[in-house]
């Protein structure tokens, strides 16, 4: 559904699931198999009648229901178009947003955040969007647009768009409300750079020595664009600043294991504390979106710190499960699903 920014009052969360393609790699194993019994998930916004038919028999079937589902075939700009769009209107309207990718390593996160030249991911298209309408915009008001990039790791915070930068801290500005002191944060004019400027910092993200391929599993990524609007006329020299926060979070598959009972998230050993703050505000934002006001835990991470005013207030979150369609991914699929469910 799409909700008019200038009247809505709470928070509002929105749950997208995308499943990848699968990968050349997974095509050439025998133990994938995508369209037999063993297929983990169909996505389909209205289920043919053909379909129902043929599961009905199915006794060990689940069905989920989310905003939006976005099978192999869609690309990032579907899910942009579909998703997200409307929320980056709102940014540039004064709305905190804050759109984050959650799923296990290798279901596609950092594909659909940040994308590929052919296929650009929802940070680019984020941005490409705040651009077209700062040049449609049709008041004399005057927009700058800033961004930084960083990363958590193991509740440090880290500077993406430094060559190699120290720990940075937490401050609470009295104007910004939390700020992450020292980060770099650099104007841009349009979205042309961004994806090789992503790509730039997303290879200083710390990788895991001990998963050969599990790059980035425990990292955060998150690209903060910041839209500040200079009134002109009606209220001069009045500023309207928004905050769009797009968050590559690390892989799921420690926090859902845990998580997989519903009951409430706790630290543990090698568990992402980040990871579960995130977890554990998406639970209170859901409850609160159904049932009214509920506490929100935002203290209890750096992440969490970090994303406040973008998960509070009248902001907008979007969460997009990412899921693989490879069987040997089953349970982190459920995992995600089930996760994605609750936070509805
Ligand atoms: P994550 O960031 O969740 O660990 P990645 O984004 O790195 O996962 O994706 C894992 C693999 O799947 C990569 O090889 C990536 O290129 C591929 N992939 C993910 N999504 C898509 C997609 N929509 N289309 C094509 N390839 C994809
Ligand atoms: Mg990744």
């Amino acid at each position: 559904s799409i909700r008019a920014p200038a009247t809505k009052k709470a928070t509002t969360l929105a749950v997208a699931v995308k499943c990848r393609p699968l990968t050349e790699r997974e095509r050439g194993r025998d133990i994938v198999r995508v369209h037999n019994d063993k297929e983990v998930l169909v996505l389909d916004p209205d289920l043919s009648k053909d379909y129902l038919d043929r599961i009905q028999n199915r006794s060990k079937e689940r069905r989920y229901t989310f905003d939006y589902a976005f099978g192999p075939n869609s690309s990032n700009l579907d899910v942009y178009k579909r998703s997200i769009r409307s929320t980056i209107a709102g940014v540039v309207q004064g709305l905190n947003a804050t759109v984050f990718a959650y799923g296990s390593t290798g279901s596609g996160k950092t594909y659909t955040m940040v994308g590929t030249q052919d296929d650009p991911g929802l940070m680019v298209l984020s941005l490409n969007t705040i651009f077209d309408l700062i040049e449609k915009d049709n008041s004399s008001d005057d927009f700058e647009v800033t961004c930084s990039y960083l990363e958590v790791y193991n509740e440090v915070i880290y500077d993406l768009l430094e060559k190699s930068s120290g720990h940075l801290e937490l401050r609470e500005d009295p104007e910004q409300g939390i700020v992450v002191a020292g980060l770099r944060s650099i104007k841009v004019n349009s979205a042309d750079r961004i994806l090789e400027l992503l790509n730039l910092g997303n290879s200083r993200r710390k990788t895991e020595s001990t998963e050969a391929n599990a790059t980035s599993s425990r990292s955060h990524a998150v690209l903060e664009i910041s839209v500040i609007r200079k009134q002109q006329k009606q209220y001069p020299n009045q500023v309207i600043r928004a905050k769009l926060a797009l968050v590559d979070l690390a892989g799921s598959e420690r926090a859902s294991e845990t998580n997989s009972g519903g009951q409430k998230l706790r630290d543990g050993a090698n568990i992402n504390r980040s990871l579960l703050a995130l977890a554990n505000c998406i639970n209170a934002l859901g409850k609160q979106q159904k049932k009214g006001l509920a506490y929100v835990p935002y203290r209890n991470s750096k992440l969490t710190r970090i994303l406040k005013d973008g998960l509070s207030g009248n902001s907008q979150t979007v969460m997009i499960a990412t899921i693989s369609p490879a069987d040997n991914q089953y349970h982190h699929t459920v995992n995600t699903l089930k996760y994605a469910d609750r936070a509805k």
